[in-house]
């Protein structure tokens, strides 16, 4: 740990004033600066003790002698180096850090006696870096390159607090860095105002990296970085002396408020350890680069500036004020060393080793081999390329033919399954015809198609079919579209979490295993594995064939249907003709019956009147088998005239009808036998007293009457048994 080294140098006056006034307000004694007044003595409230104190006859070269020497010599050894100067406009700060040609400034200084230290070193080898920035109006910009401007501070484990984009000149001498700042000093930023007619506008930090290691390889191979900053501080000013407007004086606000900022850093760093609250180091661009500097890994010193002048004791004062609590801020600076890649230098070394290992290996032979292999292997790379273009195009051909197939495929199944449909249509019409080959339940039992001989079976047809594609499936239970088992796609709680809309933070998800997602058979065919598609369209084929010929068969039954079918049809057509003569019967009988009727009465008529006596058997006869036969003929009429009306019912042929006949037909048989042997006990008799020649006559016509009656009535009855059957 160590303190800050704080210095106070004083400007001598400008030339005119210092002739007015021949004496300064500010007496140096030592490391004491007092103010005094005009009169000589001293105010004892404005004294001040620094490190050290430069009054207005000190040199840069005492200043660097006495100051910033010893943080030079140690930033060559490995330790982060700061030194920059504080003061208000045109206390002399620029003067101090750049110097004039006949007086160099520190900077210029500490560039030639960093090497002279190098060059007194000899058993380490160094490397150097500089660069060189301003920080105007609060924007970083380069002043080695012009075009990188507004660079950005970036933060490093192993790098610190660095100014990314920031261009680092490798530089080999002193002189080589003079010019680089000669070249950066041109684009600085200066502008002119009352108090200073080139008075600085930025603050600049010429930045030195002094990389090192041991020359003796047997020793550590620890690389030594250190960073040199050198700082020219933009001066504090008030805004009513400067004269500041315009651009000068959003200038001056910028410069005002970091140097205040500054201040503040310097101000809580001077507080005991125990008192430190947040540095706001990252309040400005400038506490930022100096972080290291300030209260860090660094050994920094100070130069306070003060004008002499009486109308800048204020300004003066402050500038004091400043310093001392700089006084106080300790810093802890340690050798910077590194054992990673990091360091340049070490990059460097290997770089070197590569080039010099191609160096060596740079004959044209090697080269030509080089070259001849580098050759083969763009030759293999494109055949290998050629191979694989002609794989992919074989692939899509293949792809494509294969999607044809089963588009055809799928084309033909649909041909079939209208077929199938149509057919399934056209069966149903005739149906009819196959009632006696159906179950009870209207189904076709499908063992009966190898017995049956002429009805088709179409179910049982398409039936098989569904069988045949239910194996296949079976067969392939791994292309089965549902997923196995949902355990295995999310848990039930991030279900849950989705279901009512919760936002998952992507961060926090832990992603399930993934789906078992099974591809469909056709996506198998159409997509993944030839081979499937193949077995598939295989597959598919029989099937087809199967279908094909269960149709052929189909339409042979079919076929074969519609010619029985007509045949049917002509035999119901005859039928029917037959039926309507049949109908014709009982008419043509009812005529008969009715002539019949007739021809009966026209017969009674006559025998009637060939008998004379009224009363005789032969009357009574006739007189009885008119009233049955009457009856008879007219229950023959009123039945075939119903049976003619269609009224041919069971109840119309019950019993008692038949009953009546049979009575009528009995009643007569008897009748007749009775008036058969009375007509010939008659006839006997007559034969024996009367012999009278017309009674034989008139019997025998009666029997041939009643006869004839009889045989009739036994046709008739004979006749209507068959018609109601
Ligand atoms: P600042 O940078 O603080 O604004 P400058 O360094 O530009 O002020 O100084 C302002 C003027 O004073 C310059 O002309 C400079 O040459 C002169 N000056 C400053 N300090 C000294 C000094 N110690 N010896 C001689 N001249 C000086
Ligand atoms: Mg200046």
């Amino acid at each position: 740990m160590e303190k800050i080294c704080v210095a106070v140098r004083v400007r001598p006056p400008a030339p005119e004033l210092s002739q007015e006034n021949g004496s300064s307000l500010w007496k140096v004694e030592d490391n004491r600066i007092s103010l005094h007044k005009s009169l000589d003595t001293p105010i004892t409230t404005a004294s001040y003790a620094f490190d050290h104190v430069f009054d207005e006859s000190s040199t840069n070269a005492s200043v660097y002698e006495l100051l910033t020497k010893d943080i030079i010599h140690a930033a060559v050894e490995g330790f982060n180096g700061t030194a920059f100067a504080y003061g208000q406009t045109s206390s002399g700060k620029t003067f101090t850090m750049t110097g004039s040609e006949t007086d160099p400034g520190i900077i210029r200084r500490s560039v030639r006696d960093v090497f002279e230290r190098i060059h007194m070193i000899s058993d380490r080898e160094f490397l150097i870096r500089v660069s060189y920035m301003e920080i105007y109006n609060e924007e970083i910009n380069d002043l080695l390159a012009v075009e990188n401007q507004r660079l950005q501070i970036h933060e490093h484990l192993e790098r610190g607090v660095f100014v990314a984009g920031l261009k680092e000149e490798i530089v080999g001498d002193a002189e080589q860095i003079l010019k680089l700042i000669d070249s950066g000093e041109v684009n600085r930023h200066f502008g002119e105002t009352n108090m200073n007619v080139h008075s600085s506008r930025s603050h600049t930090i010429f930045r030195m990296v002094i990389e090192s290691r041991g020359k003796d390889n047997s020793s550590s191979d620890a690389i030594r970085v250190s960073v040199l900053n050198l700082v020219d501080l933009a001066g504090s000013e008030r805004i009513a002396k400067t004269g500041a407007g315009g651009v000068r004086l959003q200038e001056g606000k910028y410069i005002n408020k970091s140097l205040m900022i500054l201040g503040n850093v310097i101000n809580k760093l001077s507080d005991s350890a125990k008192l430190r609250a947040h540095i706001p180091y990252r309040d400005s661009k400038l506490t930022r680069i100096l972080q290291p500097a300030l209260g860090g890994n660094a050994k920094t010193c100070i130069i306070c500036t003060i004008a002499p002048e009486e109308h800048h004791i204020e300004e003066s004062k402050g500038t004091l004020q400043f310093a001392s609590r700089a006084k106080r801020i300790t810093n802890c600076a340690q050798v910077n060393e590194i054992l990673t890649d990091a360091a340049l230098l070490k990059r460097q070394k290997l770089e070197i080793e590569e080039l010099r290992m191609k160096l060596q290996g740079s004959h044209a032979e090697v080269l030509e081999q080089e070259i001849l292999k580098l050759s083969n292997q763009m030759l293999k790379y494109e055949l290998e390329c050629e191979r694989l273009k002609t794989q992919l195009e074989e692939g899509r051909r293949k792809q494509k033919e294969q999607e044809n197939c089963i588009k055809e495929q799928q084309m033909k199944i649909e041909n079939l399954n209208n077929l199938v449909t149509n057919s399934d249509f056209k069966m149903n019409q005739s149906e009819d015809f196959i009632i006696s080959r159906k179950t009870p339940d209207g189904l076709c039992n499908i063992n009966d198609i190898s017995d049956v001989t002429g009805t088709p079976c179409f179910k049982s047809a398409s039936r098989s079919f569904v069988v045949a594609r239910s194996n296949n499936y079976s067969g392939l239970s791994d292309f089965s579209p549902m997923v196995h088992s949902l355990g295995d796609v999310a848990d039930e709680d991030t279900w849950m979490k989705l279901n009512k809309g919760f936002v998952a933070d992507l961060d926090q998800i832990q992603f399930t295993p993934a789906v078992k997602c099974q591809p469909t058979p056709l996506s198998i065919a159409t997509t993944a594995c030839p081979r499937e598609n193949y077995i598939e369209v295989e597959d598919l084929k029989s099937q087809i064939e199967l279908l094909t010929n269960d149709k052929d068969s189909l339409q042979v039954k079919f076929n074969e249907q519609v010619l029985l079918s007509n045949k049917l049809m002509q035999e119901m057509s005859e039928l029917k003709q037959e039926t309507l003569t049949m109908k014709e019967i009982p008419n043509r009988l009812s005529e008969s019956v009715a002539n019949c009727k007739d021809v009966y009465k026209d017969v009674i008529g006559t025998m009637k009147s060939l008998i004379a006596d009224k009363e005789s058997p032969t009357a009574n006869l006739l007189l009885g088998t008119t009233e049955i036969t009457t009856s008879l003929l007219s229950t023959l009429e009123t039945q075939f005239s119903m049976i003619m009306d269609g009224q041919k019912t069971a109840s119309s042929i019950d019993h008692p009808f038949y009953d009546q006949w049979e009575t009528l037909r009995v009643s007569l048989k008897n009748t007749t036998t009775s008036f058969l042997s009375d007509a010939q006990a008659k006839d006997e008799f007559l034969n024996c007293h009367n012999k009278v020649a017309s009674l034989p006559l008139l019997s025998r016509y009666g029997s041939i009457l009643l006869i004839f009656l009889v045989v009739l009535l036994g046709y008739f009855v004979s006749l209507v048994r068959t018609l109601v059957q």
